[in-house]
């Protein structure tokens, strides 16, 4: 049994800690499983592209009218990135084949941000009309979600970046649709705005983990308060954009300033939600560490790393319980090392201490993961051993005197400098829980008295409860 692991199913069990932090995560790995569905929706609304233009259908999708169905590259760009999405896997590094399909989509939408022409000449047999292009906002859009999915092994942060420029984007789209206004090179179609959007999340998802994404998808109040604030410095601007534009009708300009300043305070504002939810989560991460440092100091024995008085209690209270359930048999030892005193007198206060800390290490290896050992005060233990016999019980105890004899060797081996006693032992009294018992202090009257026992009749030995001992006797 490790030291670390001595502290038992106490205050401070790192696996619970290790629930709570899964707890308030459980979305993350729920976001994951998004992925699937993300994609068929994005795959679904660029096949309908693509076959909205194989059959020369002009479809006129939201405000200006013209052409603004999706352009039949944009459409393949999108089919092949929601195909990519859906083969993605986060534990599995990317295979080299998608790395060049995802450069030559790359190279596509650079082509298109370059030359647009040579990209509308290409695709012009393909196009439902001849005036439908592939929009500069699409291309950036499809371009740094390729590149954020391309690169995400190699720089996590860029990846991260690059979708989140995708998502400001989108945004802009969308408030843009929804005030019938044209700013970054006019206005994506709308099955474009539909295939992205769920393409974008798709991408998100990928970075569930990081701290920014993690956060949005946390189930604690933190997580709640970003998620409103988020939602709220979104749709306040937006909707304010809605009643300028839909209710008093904002004066027709070449450049649409309202649109473009409300898109940007929309962006702002998420942002700054984000970023003070992230400040508020390391505030609570150092708050939980110092807690659970508390809670660690509350139950345990600074000098020799075991339980404390306090922690014991705890665990022969929750063992006397278990006991009173289920009659699973719970035995206690108490164990003083003898004449103390004396080694603290002959050897000095430090070697004293150098020996009560090493008490622990000594005796773990004879324990179980399930058995819990503690500092009662000052030279005395307590071991807690569960669904043992008596005379496993002796043995055990038998097998801890024997440990504690060779102790001094031990530490001389370790600390070449440290003042070793000459010789060391310790007394054991055993008491085990009895159905007829009032409380768990019961056994350790008992062990106590065993031990009385055993230090009377001349030390270093283990002796185990009366049946004629009696708590009342102590
Ligand atoms: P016995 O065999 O009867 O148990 O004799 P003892 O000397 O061990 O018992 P006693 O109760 O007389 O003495 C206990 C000693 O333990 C006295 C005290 O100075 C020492 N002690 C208690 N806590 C500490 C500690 O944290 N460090 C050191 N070095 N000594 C301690
Ligand atoms: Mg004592
Ligand atoms: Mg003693």
């Amino acid at each position: 049994m490790e030291l670390s692991r001595l502290d038992g199913p106490a205050l401070n069990d790192p696996l619970q800690i290790t629930h709570a932090h899964q707890r308030r995560y459980r979305h993350v790995r729920s976001a994951h499983f998004l992925r699937v569905p993300l994609a068929m929706m994005s795959l679904a609304a660029g096949i309908v592209g693509l076959i909205v233009n194989a059959l020369d259908l002009t479809i006129t999708f939201g405000p200006g009218g013209a052409a603004l169905g999706t352009h039949p590259m944009t459409a393949l760009l999108i089919i092949m990135l929601s195909v990519g999405l859906l083969h993605f896997r986060l534990a599995r590094p990317t295979p080299i084949w998608r790395y060049w399909i995802g450069i030559c989509a790359l190279c596509m939408v650079l082509m298109n941000l370059i030359r647009p022409d040579v990209i509308h000449d290409a695709f012009l047999s393909l196009a439902a009309t001849a005036d439908s292009r592939m929009g500069q906002d699409t291309s950036v859009i499809l371009g740094v979600l390729f590149g954020s999915v391309v690169i995400r092994r190699t720089s996590r942060r860029l990846g991260l970046a690059l979708v989140l420029l995708a998502t400001t984007l989108i945004v802009f789209s969308f408030m843009g649709h929804s005030y019938d206004v044209h700013y970054l090179d006019g206005q994506m179609a709308l099955t474009t705005l539909v295939a992205l959007v769920p393409a974008t999340f798709a991408v998100l998802t990928i970075y569930a983990h990081h701290p920014i994404l993690r956060l949005m998808l946390a189930s604690d109040e933190n997580g709640t308060r970003t998620r409103t604030m988020v939602l709220i410095g979104f749709i306040v601007p937006w909707f304010g954009g809605l009643v300028l534009y839909l209710g008093y009708g904002v004066p027709d300009r070449a450049y649409p300033v309202e649109a473009m300043v409300l898109s940007v305070i929309a962006c702002s504002m998420i942002a700054i939600s984000l970023y003070s939810g992230l400040m508020q989560e390391r505030a609570d991460r150092s708050r939980r560490e110092v807690e659970r440092q508390l809670a660690f100091a509350a139950v345990h024995d600074r000098l020799t790393g075991t339980l404390n008085r306090a922690g014991l209690n705890n665990v022969l209270k929750q063992r006397w319980d278990r006991f009173r359930s289920t009659g699973r048999a719970v035995g206690v030892v108490l164990m003083d090392l003898d004449h103390f005193k004396t080694v603290n007198d002959t050897y000095g206060h430090p070697a004293g201490d150098s020996l009560l800390a090493a008490v622990g290490a000594a005796l773990s290896p004879i324990l179980r993961s399930t058995d819990i050992i503690g500092r009662w005060g000052g030279e005395e233990f307590v071991i807690v051993l569960s669904s043992v016999d008596q005379p496993k019980l002796e043995s055990i105890a038998e097998r801890m005197r024997l440990a504690v004899k060779d102790l001094p060797r031990v530490i001389s081996e370790q600390n070449d400098d440290t003042v070793v006693p000459f010789q060391v032992s310790a007394s054991f009294g055993i008491g085990v829980f009895r159905p007829e018992d009032e409380s768990e202090a019961d056994a350790l009257k008992r062990a106590d008295i065993a031990l009385y026992r055993a230090k009377a009749g001349g030390r270093d030995r283990v002796m185990f409860q009366d049946s004629d001992d009696q708590p009342s006797a102590a």
